[in-house]
């Protein structure tokens, strides 16, 4: 496909964030919006994604974020007309300190008052729903039944196709190169494959965010690191469903993914901007050691395989989603984190808003790209680090 030489909007990035935005967008009735991705829709962090859906969130205005997430979800089907695999199969976290639980029971007030569905419940409750649970160590767990999984590739091409169809261009081994701006205002892009003229770019580089931020001098906050997931061969030792389980005292997590069981260490490691993500085989070891304190049937189990992604954190583990300060015309959503598959959908609809009303009708001010240089930042008690 030719790249067209001028656009409305030039977004970066074809991953879930930038496919929802270009959606969003186009569904509004914006014209000439063109999608570059340098490698091919989904490829990037999204394809490392486990899928997980959580309302278990710190802040009201993530929880609200996951609320409009699991409505499209649940509608997505009927919507874009995909099969996304959507299944309520629950968040499970396992509690073995009495401080971190009363971070869990002030954060649960906040979520039950915003209608999320979630309980504390005893370590004997937790076994009965995960039967395979060394629980003798806990103090308690929480359950969120309505938390749900589904497919990332299958939500991002949803995304897509649908973007497509309402006119967006989304353009695939399309590297941007540089981001001109003069007299404070971004003029356009420059490629690999020529220049687009634009008054607006978004950045929805994922873990690059930094480095596309750089591109038109302005500094953000996004820190990659890398996380594994492993899976074993089948185990029907434990069958499904399996609820995400994670085991907060070692930040190991467990699921059932068909017939396998996909386990992560919960590793947080910084690596720079190694892009390629190569697979440390020393994480194996330490998933197993993890998995067999919680889940000692685990040991009858094989590791078949496995994967490890960029999780794109931020300093305060929230977003950056607003416009850039010092740049006009660059906005910038990155810096998801573990959670920027599910939070996709609430993504593109408040940015749309944005762009095109002026202003999104949600306070998302919790997300403010210029948090960290004004020292505005807020630490909230992070809760669960789930995915
Ligand atoms: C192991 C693991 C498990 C996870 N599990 C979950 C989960 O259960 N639930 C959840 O919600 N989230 C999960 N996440 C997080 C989730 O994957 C990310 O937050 C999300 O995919 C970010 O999407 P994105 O579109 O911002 O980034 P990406 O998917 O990385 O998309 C950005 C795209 O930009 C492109 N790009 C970058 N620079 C340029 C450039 N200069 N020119 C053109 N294109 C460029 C890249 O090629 C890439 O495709 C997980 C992450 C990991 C690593």
């Amino acid at each position: 496909m030719a790249l067209p030489r001028t656009a409305s909007v030039v977004i970066i990035g074809g991953g879930v964030v930038g496919c929802s935005i270009a959606y969003h967008l186009a569904r509004r009735g914006q014209r000439d919006v063109v999608v570059l991705e340098r490698e091919t829709v989904g490829s990037g962090t999204t394809s490392k994604a486990a899928g997980g859906i959580r309302a278990q969130f710190p802040t009201e205005t993530e929880v609200r974020f996951s609320l409009e997430a699991i409505g499209v979800f649940e509608r997505f089907e009927e919507e874009f007309g995909v099969d996304i695999g959507y299944r309520k199969i629950g968040y499970l976290f396992l509690v073995s300190d009495e401080e971190d639980l009363r971070g869990f029971r002030e954060r649960m007030a906040l979520q039950r008052r915003l209608g999320v569905d979630v309980r504390e419940i005893s370590p004997a409750e937790a076994k009965a729903i995960v039967p395979a649970l060394r629980v003798d160590d806990l103090v308690a767990a929480v359950w969120g039944p309505s938390d749900a999984m589904a497919g990332p590739a299958e939500v991002t091409n949803g995304f897509a196709r649908r973007a497509r169809e309402l006119g967006a261009k989304i353009a695939e081994g399309v590297d941007v190169t540089a981001i001109p701006v003069e007299h404070g205002r971004v003029a356009g892009v420059a490629t690999t494959d020529g220049a687009i003229a634009t008054p607006l770019v978004i950045n929805a580089a994922g873990p690059a965010g930094a480095a596309v931020g750089r591109l038109a001098g302005v500094k953000l906050a996004v820190q990659p690191r890398r996380r594994h997931i492993f899976y074993t061969e089948p185990f029907p030792e434990i069958p499904g469903p399996v609820p995400l389980t994670t085991d907060r005292a070692s930040g190991f997590y467990f699921r059932k993914e068909m017939e396998q069981l996909l386990l992560s260490p919960g590793d947080v490691e910084d690596i720079g901007e190694d892009f390629s993500v190569p697979v440390d085989r020393a994480r194996i070891d330490e998933t197993v050691e993890k998995a067999l304190h919680r889940i000692p049937i685990v040991e009858k189990a094989r590791i078949a395989g496995g994967w490890a992604g960029l999780r794109p954190l931020t300093p305060d583990d929230h977003a950056i989603i607003g416009w850039a300060p010092g740049v006009e015309g660059f906005f910038v959503a990155v810096g998801f984190g573990g959670h920027g598959f599910q939070h996709s959908p609430a993504t593109g609809r408040y940015v749309g808003e944005w762009l095109l009303d002026g202003k999104p009708s949600l306070d998302l001010s919790l997300f403010d790209p210029g948090r960290f240089a004004r020292g505005a930042a807020v630490h909230h008690d992070k809760g669960p680090d789930a995915e």
